[in-house]
């Protein structure tokens, strides 16, 4: 009798005890759920990611007052990297401490598949990709991204570079010859993050006449199938553009229309996640 008693009090007391883990467990679940859940939220939504080239430090440094005040996130692919005054790697590395991604853009701005003609992928990655990367990491740069200049590159430069960077840009091949096609049926532009790690870019400096009601319809695009609409720019300047430079007036433009769509943007190496 005493033991059936005891057994039962002991019984219930592991009931009451296995509730509360049950709840606690239960508790756990929902939480890390929740947060899962924000988080592929967070990824599937479409977004931009704007990025610059060459080497046009005090107008990015300009520039980033706009986009830090409207968070808005950018990559500037720097080259030449040995020819800038102190002053301006310190602009960098302020861009780069601010939570803009620095990347590389070569070391003498050199058009790899010519190169590449007489020249072996070790000669390549010794004479434009080691020097930079070795002056960006003594300046407490360190890229996680690469950008070919003139968007030259091909399959074995793509897979050589991967051992040293994330993730690379290319530009797109339809805007070597005046544009055809919609821009919002040029799929190489858009992508989803981690889907590749060459990613292209669509041209949105002066000389390609991305007018507004094309930039709506790539983002629109991008809105509608949570894809993320990749471009490029070179000099932004306050007004009377010339070829590959954008003005400040376009891009608060494309900003406002960024809000407008309710799309994210990314610096470029997250695209690689
Ligand atoms: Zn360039």
């Amino acid at each position: 009798m005493f033991f059936n008693i005891t057994r039962r009090y002991v019984d219930r007391i592991i009931m009451k005890i296995n509730n509360k883990l049950f709840t606690l467990l239960l508790f756990v679940l929902l939480i890390s759920c929740n947060e899962h859940i924000v988080d592929n939220l967070e990824d599937y939504k479409g977004g931009v990611c704007l990025t610059f080239d060459d080497a046009y430090v005090d107008q990015w440094y300009k520039l980033s007052n706009s986009l830090i005040e409207n968070n808005i996130k950018a990559t500037f692919f720097v080259t030449m990297i040995n020819t800038l005054a102190s002053s301006k790697l310190e602009k960098l590395q302020t861009l780069d401490s601010l939570g803009f991604e620095i990347g590389c853009h070569g070391y003498k701005h050199i058009d790899a598949v010519k190169y590449l003609e007489s020249h072996t992928l070790n000669d390549y990655f010794y004479n434009e990709v080691l020097p930079a990367l070795n002056i960006m990491d003594k300046s407490d740069l360190h890229p996680k991204s690469y950008s070919y200049p003139y968007g030259m590159n091909n399959d074995s430069l793509d897979n050589y570079l991967l051992n040293y960077f994330e993730i690379l840009r290319d530009v797109t091949d339809e805007q070597r010859k005046p544009l055809e096609k919609e821009v919002e049926k040029i799929d190489e532009i858009f992508c989803k993050k981690g889907e590749s790690k060459i990613v292209s870019s669509l041209g949105i400096d002066i000389n390609f006449n991305i007018n507004e009601s094309k930039l709506r319809n790539a983002l629109q695009r991008a809105k509608e199938n949570k894809e993320i609409l990749c471009v490029y720019a070179h000099c932004p300047v306050d007004s009377n553009a010339i070829s590959y430079q954008i003005e400040i007036g376009y891009i608060k433009n494309f900003i406002s229309l960024i809000k407008e769509y309710e799309l994210n943007t990314y610096t470029f190496s997250e695209l690689a996640k």
